[in-house]
Order: C-alpha cells, then sequence, then structure tokens
C-alpha cells in the first residue's frame, strides 16, 4: 500500500523503551530495530512506521538543548519523507522538550507527538502501550490528504494535549499530564473525539519549515515564597550571564509590595535582565495591575506570561534570547502567543 501514512518514531530514551529482565529483575533497554516483533498490534495500524533512536538514550531528567536541537534536526532532516513524527521521551522533563520544539519547529504542519509512559513498555500492566499505539495512530490521522494535527502534542493516557501548554502533575498516576489553561485537542475513548475548534490553524498559503537551533541557556527560574530574602534575590538577579529570569509569582502574578523588592527586580530590569511574570498555581492566568501588588510589577515593565506554564516561560525566553530579539522587542514579542502557549 503505498499511500499509506508513513510515521517515524523517534526515540530518545526513559521508561517507555525499557523491558524488564525476568531473570535478574532489572530494567533495560528496548530494541527499537524489534519494535514490529515486539509489539505485532503496531502491524494492524493503518500506517507504515520507521524508527530512529539517541545512539544513547538518556533518562529524560538529562535532557538539555543539546538534545532538542538533535530532535529538530531528525525532525529536519525527515521532514519531507514521513507524514508524522512520535518522540518517545522519558515523563519528567516532556513539557519542557514539547514546549521547546513547538518553538525550534517554525511553520510546522505536520504532527510531532511526544509521549512516554509511567511503566516500561515491557511490564505487564504498562500503559506504554496504549500510549504508543494511540500517538501513532493520531501522527497518522488525515483529512483531506492533510494531517489533522499540524503542531507539537503531548499524548498521555487517553488525551493528546498542546504540548506547549502541558506540565507534569504526577509522579505515580497513569494520568501524569495535566493543560490546565487549554483543552485537550483530541480524546480518545471508543472513537478519537477531535475537538477541532482548538487545533492550531496555520494561515491558507503554506509557509516552508523553519528550524530553530539556536537557544539560549543564560535562563532562569526562580520561586517565590514568603520569606525570601533581599540577599538570595539579588544573588540570582546579579548571576554573571542572566538575560531571563521566569519568576513565579503568587496567585495571578502577586509579589510582596517591600521597597527592597521592587528595586531589586528594577535595577535587574534597567541592567538589560528580562523578568517574566508568570503564576506558581497550577492553572489561571497572571493579570498585572489587577492587584496593588503587581501595579508596582507592571510599573518597572515585568513581562507579562499571562496564562503561559513556567515550562513553555523558560523555553520561550531561551527561543528568543537564541533568536536575538531585540531587548526593545522581548516583553513584546514575549506577550504574544506564538505557537498557541498563550491566551
Ligand atoms: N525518569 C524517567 C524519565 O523521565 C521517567 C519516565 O520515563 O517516565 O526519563
Amino acid at each position: 500500500m503505498t499511500n499509506q501514512p508513513n510515521i517515524l518514531l523517534i526515540y530518545t530514551g526513559g521508561t517507555i523503551g525499557m523491558v524488564k529482565d525476568y531473570d535478574s529483575g532489572a530494567l533495560k533497554a528496548f530494541d527499537f530495530a524489534k519494535l514490529l516483533s515486539q509489539i505485532p498490534e503496531l502491524e494492524q495500524l493503518d500506517c507504515t512506521i520507521e524508527s530512529i533512536s539517541f545512539e544513547k538514550p538518556i533518562d529524560s531528567s538529562d535532557m538539555n538543548p543539546g538534545y532538542w536541537i538533535e530532535i529538530a534536526t531528525i525532525i529536519e532532516s525527515n521532514y519531507l519523507a514521513f507524514d508524522g513524527f512520535v518522540v518517545l521521551h522519558g515523563s519528567d522533563t516532556m513539557s519542557y522538550s514539547a514546549s521547546a520544539l513547538s518553538f525550534m519547529l517554525e511553520n510546522l504542519t505536520k504532527p510531532v507527538i511526544f509521549t512516554g509512559s509511567q511503566l516500561p513498555i515491557g511490564d505487564l500492566r504498562t500503559d506504554a502501550k496504549e500510549n504508543l499505539i494511540t500517538s501513532i495512530q493520531i501522527a497518522a490521522l488525515q483529512a483531506k490528504e492533510k494531517p489533522v494535527v499540524q503542531e507539537v502534542g503531548l499524548y498521555f493516557e487517553y488525551k493528546l494535549y498542546r504540548g506547549n501548554r502541558t506540565t507534569k502533575v504526577n509522579a505515580e498516576h497513569f494520568e501524569a499530564f495535566n493543560s490546565p489553561n487549554y483543552p485537550p485537542i483530541i480524546e480518545s475513548g471508543v472513537k478519537l473525539k477531535i475537538n477541532k475548534p482548538f487545533l492550531l490553524k496555520h494561515p491558507a498559503r503554506k509557509k516552508p519549515l523553519i528550524v530553530h537551533k539556536q537557544l539560549d541557556e543564560n535562563v532562569a527560574i526562580l520561586k517565590m515564597h514568603p520569606g525570601l530574602t533581599a540577599n538570595f534575590l539579588n544573588s540570582v538577579l546579579t548571576a554573571t550571564g542572566l538575560k531571563a529570569l521566569v519568576l513565579e509569582t503568587f496567585g495571578a502574578g502577586n509579589a510582596p509590595t517591600a521597597d527592597w523588592f521592587i528595586e531589586s527586580l528594577e535595577s535587574a530590569i534597567k541592567r538589560g535582565v528580562h523578568i517574566i511574570n508568570v503564576t506558581q498555581c497550577s492553572g489561571g492566568s497572571v493579570m498585572m495591575g489587577h492587584y496593588e501588588t503587581s501595579k508596582k510589577l507592571s510599573k518597572i515593565q515585568l513581562v507579562d506570561g499571562k496564562d503561559i506554564t513556567t515550562e513553555a516561560a523558560i523555553t520561550k525566553a531561551m527561543y528568543l534570547l537564541g533568536n536575538k530579539v531585540s531587548d526593545a522587542l522581548f516583553k513584546t514579542i514575549f506577550e504574544t502567543s506564538l505557537r498557541g502557549e498563550m491566551q
């Protein structure tokens, strides 16, 4: 069958690719070259599948921008030959990677679906098979000869989310991810329910894929807490090379009103550090100026992170700085949704 969609599986590591050695009880890497013989169910899918693996698969706690560039490069060099991509990835940092790739792949019109699992693929009670099979099925979904999903998604436990809207919320439940501020774009039940209004839309005139491989790592995240001292705040704000700080504030973007606090932020901003206001709540949005406690932040020109996740905020900062966006434009561009990552 020649016109079946052709799907590329990219294995980066993580629990999903592990099998139990029943003699020793230890987990060992699954041989993806033997994928079809190990999971014969895949033969029933209406698509062809090829796979490629990181030379040394990693636990996703070791993920870094260098590996994101590797994933982006694999997609770039196989973009024309495949109709969709499934990235098998450890769940721990999957939301960071899905967010980063969403920014790196500009004008993406093919599905890039991240998935993983809580239990190894070789485990009796594994969630890996369902996650893998449905991710491939979603990557192969076509309507009028075009992919249904034309963005970076994250599929886990019966739901496909927009990747840059997700966050890992549970270390042991099969339902490990959530997308607090954006509904799932596909739900898997007896049928695949596609929530069409929530799919990322592209302009009618197709533009070629642009793969951005410059990411600036001079960024950091600081979570506010009552009792944060001037000493610790200033040591972060004056760290050598710091260009952007994602500040996880309280509630709807609130922070202390004390003069020393505002002055520390203001002097960092004047030195050219971009400070992005993101809520530390798991859902909802920053509303700059809504309370007295955020009016001052607005006045000193903190960047309004609106309803962005911390994962999307830090990777968006790396992407914008890597693209040498000027200091004058950083705030305006950051506050604009580039890949559906914010309202
Ligand atoms: N530690 C693993 C990883 O993130 C957990 C998993 O795969 O879910 O690579």
